[in-house]
């Protein structure tokens, strides 16, 4: 007797060919596909403990958000109406608080309310880097959901003695790498290439030997300050300074790439490291209109594996991930012209292209058998979605969360006609709603139902890291000093 089967669905692949079986059979057998075929007459004798009528449906593979940070979910809504240095401001002297311990209640509920909204919108993997990941891994894994998880690690953002953050990361990985049946991996996060000095990437490159199974996540080549400080590092550029000390490598999944050049292109094929896109946060709180997009396109061309990422959701309040495919389109399109990606390429980077990125693309992020089962159920049976033609276009520019009808992570249902199986939706609520609650009463933050109040400048000011990103400033402005009188600073 199978575990699963579903019969008479349209099935999105996303293997090589792109294939969509009109009216297919999926059969799922401890965890793992074991056919995925036309559906044949037979088929609704076929004995499994579950049987699923896919008729109206289009199941396609679980979409993976290659790059997230989830542990503030519950102040979604308290940023997106903020200006761009007001938002600065108060995140950063959140995080500093976050990274001395505070706020513990608003992590714990964060993970809660993401894993469940992450779920009900059909994404069975997260890439995220946060700063108190233990409780996403244990919330993650418990809920039956797929992800990779780290402690962002940082010396000019912080104030954390940096033997610390390491400490925390080594105990982090010792407790986590690799459980719930493999569902939970430990990443290695430098926070980014403009926030760290030589000596962090290089005590990096030091743990990454230790841990020669561990994906290295990042952000890179995000601002044109991501090369300022390789330079100011002693490098030529961002890029370049990751080669130096050993981390431009297959391991490597690094977000934006918003400012490469040919030459990064290529030197990231060559080095066979993956990039995760992410469009929204870009589009939303974009602090230059003249800056150049991401070259998404001549990247996947080149060979680099490409996987989108909702990056703070919270800062733009969504949860769709679907959604990330129709903004790479239209940032992309508005940017340069139309017609920068079909909507399979899309469908690719939301599928197997993230899973390749995250280093799993021979487990999950396509529908073959031999794969494990992480898939989902798309109600098609709607008026939005008749007629059904051009499938893939219906999924990256039609599709929403809420059409996701069930979901399985490792061949487990997860969530089943829209009830997830694994979480108790009215107690995430709850909780979730207590944390802004408390969250609001302990500190100068307001929220209420027309919007929110971030604490005042100077409350603000007073809550920041101090030693931290002064040196970062400090280090900037002289290195942008002596890039533009090169013969007279030294
Ligand atoms: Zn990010």
């Amino acid at each position: 007797m199978y575990d699963v089967l579903i019969h008479d669905a349209t099935v999105v692949t996303v293997d090589d060919r792109n294939q969509i079986i009109e009216n297919g059979t999926i059969v799922v057998d401890d965890g793992e596909l074991t056919a995925v075929r036309p559906t044949r007459t037979e088929d609704v004798d076929l004995s499994a403990e579950t049987v699923i009528d896919g008729s109206g449906t289009v199941v396609m593979p679980g979409l993976v958000n290659a790059h997230t940070h989830l542990e503030l979910t519950p102040l979604i809504g308290a940023f997106s109406d903020l200006g761009l240095l007001e938002l600065m401001g108060s995140m950063t002297a959140l995080f500093g608080r976050i990274s001395e311990g505070e706020f513990e209640y608003l992590v714990d509920a964060g993970y809660e309310l993401a894993a469940l909204n992450f779920l009900l919108g059909g994404v069975t993997t997260v890439n995220s880097m946060d700063l108190r990941p233990s409780v996403g891994a244990e919330t993650f894994g418990e809920a039956g959901l797929r992800g990779f998880f780290g402690p962002a690690i940082t010396d000019l953002f912080f104030d954390v003695p940096v033997d610390e953050q390491f400490a925390q990361a080594r105990a982090f990985i010792d407790d986590h790498h690799d459980t719930y049946n493999g569902r939970i991996q430990a990443t290695i996060c430098p926070h980014d290439d403009w926030s760290c000095t030589r000596d962090l990437w290089e005590q990096t490159a030091a743990l990454t030997d230790e841990y020669p199974d561990l994906l290295v996540h990042t952000h890179l080549l995000e601002l044109d300050e991501s090369n300022t400080m390789a330079r100011a590092n002693g490098s030529e550029d961002s890029l370049a300074l990751l080669d130096e000390v050993g981390l431009l490598n297959e391991r490597l999944i690094a977000a934006h790439f918003r400012v490469a050049d040919e030459q990064d292109i290529q030197r990231t094929a060559a080095a066979n490291a993956s990039v995760a896109h992410c469009p929204s946060v870009f589009c939303y709180w974009n602090p230059d209109a003249e800056m150049q997009w991401t070259p998404v396109p001549e990247l996947r061309n080149a060979g680099v594996d490409v996987g989108l990422g909702i990056d703070d959701h919270y800062w733009h309040d969504s949860y769709s991930m679907f959604g990330e495919a129709r903004q790479a389109r239209l940032a992309a399109n508005v940017k340069r012209t139309a017609g920068q990606y079909s909507s399979m390429e899309l469908v690719r980077m939301l599928t197997i292209e993230g899973a390749r990125a995250l280093g799993v693309g021979d487990e999950i992020g396509s529908l073959e058998p031999g794969k494990r089962a992480d898939l989902i159920l798309v109600d098609v049976d709607k008026p939005k979605f008749t007629p059904l033609t051009n499938i893939p276009a219906h999924l990256v520019n039609n599709a929403a969360p809420a059409d996701v009808e069930t979901v399985l992570v490792d061949g487990e249902i997860v969530m089943r006609n829209r009830s997830p199986e694994t979480m108790d939706v009215d107690a995430v609520q709850q909780r979730a709603e207590q944390a802004v609650e408390r969250f609001e009463a302990e500190t100068g933050w307001e929220f209420d139902v027309g919007g929110s109040e971030p604490p005042s400048t100077s409350e603000t000011m007073r809550d920041l890291p101090k030693r931290g990103p002064v040196r970062l400033l400090s280090r900037l402005a002289l290195q942008s000093a002596r890039d533009a009188f090169p013969f007279r600073i030294r």
